[in-house]
């Protein structure tokens, strides 16, 4: 496409406004998934609100499409478009935190390594994924698990206000006196409604935590499944227990024979006193007992950065994932045959129990939409060449399609990829989807945010508008 008066793109910020021909652009344009090889026809480093809301009006003078970019990590590569002007937050990362208050201040493009540097020094932590490198932004408005949220509530439970620029430019603070339902729909309902400059977050007190992994081959793979069905299922909050199917690393504890072989990995985290930990773990650990293990205690910010190095930005990515209804041994099969077939030796399978506070809260008072789903299961391909993108990209779309009829049907909507017309409003269900699209509305009535898993605004003839002050 070919941008229209980008010339007159405003020469104020020099270094902020990015055009193709500028030192930078090509660094700035870049997202974690390199599949996404995309060109804006200018990108917009917006270091404040008023920044932003400077590009939303210039898109709309200029007749630009508009993209957001938190920390770049969707895996559809929803922050970036060819031909439009980017809104990149990343200048945007500082965050503060009132310890008192158990509340932090978090710039709209702050990673959640941002978040964990400013809250951790205080014992607390806003619950959030399990990569440091990963962006609040995106991840916070689409739902957020990580290991406190069986115990704490999904990121966006955690988000007490958001200041927030429309799509006209105009400067909103969403929160419980004002724009509540807009506070309703950024709490789950992805990144539809605004740009969000400001997170005020919840914060919760966190400690070091008991980590125990075991290792399997995959022959022994069915057991130790049914075994963490039993463990995982009947938990208290303060224990989160995952699970990984890859190939084995080179690591000391890892048997020989297993290493370079494909496995499965059972990891429990507990987050009461650590000297409780192995006792807490070694129910499973002794129903199943693994080739291999090693336990320790790391403090929090360990624990947040332990999958870092394994999705590095610049490879390629694509990614399914369905929630299971339950992990049954049909399930732990298709797991163990779906894992056979990965093609790449940097993928991976991943599930865990969910439940505890993300099914406390209440359905209505937020816009995610799969409290109830008990296990959630991602089938994600990484690999770095090329020429080998088909055979990577249809092995997660087979395992998933092969886990389809023991799916409760809905889907995680950060995790949407590929999808058939009509998936965001099946995953958001008729009554939330239309609620969510009364918001749009109200708040973005010409869909200008519309490079997100989409949910566009009511029609004329459906309601009213939701908008408030
Ligand atoms: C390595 C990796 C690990 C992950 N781990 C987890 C995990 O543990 N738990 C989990 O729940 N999810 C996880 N995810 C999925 C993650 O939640 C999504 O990829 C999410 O979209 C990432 O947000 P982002 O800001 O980095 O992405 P971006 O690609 O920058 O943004 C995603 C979408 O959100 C919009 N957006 C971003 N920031 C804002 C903002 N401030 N205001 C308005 N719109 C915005 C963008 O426009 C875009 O449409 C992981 C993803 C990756 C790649």
């Amino acid at each position: 496409m070919t941008p229209k008066r980008t010339d007159t793109f405003p020469r104020a910020l020099p270094g902020h406004w990015l055009h193709p021909a500028d030192p930078g652009y090509d660094e700035a344009r870049r997202i974690w998934n390199a599949t996404h090889d995309r060109r804006p026809a200018l990108i917009a480093r917006c270091r404040d609100a008023a920044e932003v809301s400077l590009a939303m009006r210039y898109a709309a003078t200029s007749d630009l499409e508009v993209t957001v970019r938190g920390g770049g990590h969707n895996v559809a590569g929803t922050a970036i478009a060819d031909g439009a002007l980017l809104i990149d937050l990343s200048p945007l990362n500082e965050v503060t935190v009132d310890p008192v208050a158990q509340v932090a201040y978090a710039g709209g493009g702050a990673l959640l390594r941002d978040v964990d540097a400013a809250t951790i020094p205080h014992g607390l932590a806003c619950p959030a994924g399990v990569v440091s490198h990963t962006g609040l932004g995106g991840l916070a408005l689409g739902g957020g698990y990580g290991w406190l949220t069986r115990k704490w509530g999904l990121t966006c439970d955690h988000i007490l206000a958001a200041d927030v620029v429309l799509a006209d430019g105009s400067v909103v603070e969403a929160g419980e006196d004002s724009h509540r339902e807009l506070l309703w729909a950024l709490r789950g309902g992805g990144g539809n409604f605004g740009v969000v400059t400001r997170f005020t977050l919840r914060l919760r007190p966190v400690g070091p935590v008991h980590h125990h992994v075991g290792v399997y081959a995959l022959e022994q793979a069915p057991a130790a499944l049914a075994a963490y069905r039993e463990f995982a299922e009947g938990q208290g909050l303060d224990l989160h227990a995952v699970g990984c199917l890859k190939f084995a690393g080179e690591q000391e504890w890892i048997p020989a024979g297993l290493r370079g072989q494909r496995a499965l990995f059972l990891t429990v985290a507990w987050f009461g006193d650590p000297s409780q930990g192995p006792a807490r773990a070694a129910p499973l650990f002794e129903a199943a007992p693994p080739a291999g293990a090693v336990e320790r205690v790391l403090s929090y910010a360990e624990l947040q950065a332990l999958g870092d190095h394994g999705e590095p930005h610049g490879n390629r990515y694509f990614t399914k994932s369905c929630y299971l209804q339950e992990l049954s041994p049909t399930e732990a099969g298709e797991f163990v045959a779906i894992t056979r077939d990965m093609p790449s030796r940097l993928s991976s399978i991943d599930f865990e129990y969910l439940r505890g506070a993300i099914a406390d809260v209440p359905g209505a008072d937020t816009a995610f939409p799969s409290r109830e789903a008990p296990y959630i299961c991602t089938v994600s391909s990484q690999w770095t060449d090329p020429e080998r993108d088909a055979q990577n990209a249809a092995w997660p779309r087979q395992g998933i399609a092969r886990l389809r009829p023991f799916s409760t049907g809905g889907a995680y909507v950060n995790y949407l990829q590929d999808e058939k017309e009509g998936r965001v409003l099946e995953v958001y269900g008729a009554a939330r989807h239309e609620r969510l699209a009364a918001v749009k509305k109200a708040y973005d009535p010409g869909n200008v945010l519309r490079r997100n898993q989409n949910i566009p605004p009511l029609a004329d003839d459906q309601q009213s508008s939701s908008k408030e002050s």
